[in-house]
């Protein structure tokens, strides 16, 4: 962000002896009228037509208020200007949040008023009271609550799904099994791949140009002027600029390509639904072994062993799948306990326990 300074003016304050309204803060320490000291809690920022600049300003720092008659001080002064009590450690004066507007636009100025809401604003907020509500142009926006207690309701019902359980007697009532063998080929194999890493063996390659990731580019400046309260009765304006970016595409070559490679082409299985024969891998026949085109290869094994069972009470029935050892312990007609989902009825397959 950039900051660029754009000057000091005068603050506003209304005289509260005598009421005389937009007197300068730098200019008029005291009330020209009835001669009553300035209360920097009475500072209020001019609008642009009405702001007055300090020449050649030297900013010491925000005034500091006398501990003995309270009127404010230079930062620079040792004594008090009217009493002349010692300003050691005297605190500093009271300052105004910034205004900041959108460049381009104009600030509208205030009034004596705006300075005591915001100090009340202020003292509720410390005290941990909510300030009072602000009216803004756009709006307040509300989140919905209701959307919120949706998707709390439909996460616990989630977790109760999962959790809530109820153990029932079971008969096993069967047992089935699937062992199946991937047959794998050796041909052309359509792919696609950002050029740079294509494989080497690639052929009957095409390409095209493709957006592949994105990058930021500067596209100008969001620009607001900001006033900053000095505490000494002026205000400094300053405008701040941030770089806006927009995403532009970045294009590269996509290489569409046929390589050689062995590809799953089918599978061979072997199942049965008895207990008395013993699982068995399927034969397998490959017309052509090697490395040639179209040549077949064994590939992964794969092998599924399932166990039937039905609720002695409901008679509903269900499966589970178990390694062949655990499933082949088992026998038909044998009776367990098993825990199921309330919800949704699934059987918790590890919990099958002895009754
Ligand atoms: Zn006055
Ligand atoms: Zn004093």
């Amino acid at each position: 962000m950039s900051e660029r300074d754009l000057g000091s003016y005068e603050m506003l304050w209304d005289c509260q002896g005598c009421d005389t309204k937009k007197l300068l803060g730098k200019t008029h320490r005291f009330c020209p009228n009835c001669g009553a000291a300035q209360d920097p809690a009475r500072r209020y920022f001019p609008s642009d037509a009405e702001k007055i600049a300090v020449k050649d300003h030297v900013f010491f720092g925000a005034d500091v208020m006398c501990r003995a008659c309270g009127v404010p001080n230079s930062r620079n002064a040792k004594h008090c200007v009217a009493c002349g009590a010692d300003l050691g450690n005297a605190k500093d004066a009271v300052t105004r949040d910034d205004q900041v507007k959108a460049s381009g636009g104009t600030f509208a100025g205030e009034t004596s008023k705006d300075a005591k809401r915001e100090r009340e604003q202020k003292k509720a907020a410390a005290s941990g009271q909510a300030p009072p509500a602000k009216t803004t142009s756009g709006g307040i926006r509300f989140f919905p609550h209701g959307v919120i207690a949706l998707v709390v309701l439909f996460i616990a019902f989630i977790i109760v799904a999962l959790v809530w359980k109820k153990e029932a007697a079971i008969t096993v009532t069967g047992h089935t099994w699937q062992r199946t063998i991937d047959i794998e080929k050796f041909g052309p194999k359509r792919d696609s791949a950002w050029c740079d890493s294509m494989p080497g063996d690639a052929y009957r390659v095409s390409k095209s140009r493709e957006v592949r990731s994105h990058r930021k580019v500067a596209d100008g400046e969001t620009c607001s002027t900001r006033r900053k309260d000095q505490g000494d009765g002026t205000f400094k304006e300053v405008e701040e600029c941030r770089t806006k970016y927009r995403d532009e595409p970045v294009y590269d070559d996509k290489c569409s390509y046929t390589v050689d490679r062995w590809q799953r082409d089918r599978t061979v299985s072997a199942d049965g639904a008895t207990l008395a024969e013993t699982p068995a891998w399927p034969a397998v026949r490959l017309s052509r072994t090697g490395s040639c085109m179209g040549c077949e290869r064994e590939g992964p094994r794969h092998e599924k062993y399932e166990l039937h069972v039905k609720t002695d009470e409901e008679g509903k029935t269900s499966s589970c799948g178990f390694d062949q050892n655990k499933w082949s312990g088992i026998a038909d007609g044998s009776r367990w306990k098993m825990k199921f989902a309330v919800i949704t009825g699934l059987p918790d397959c590890d919990s099958m326990i002895a009754p």
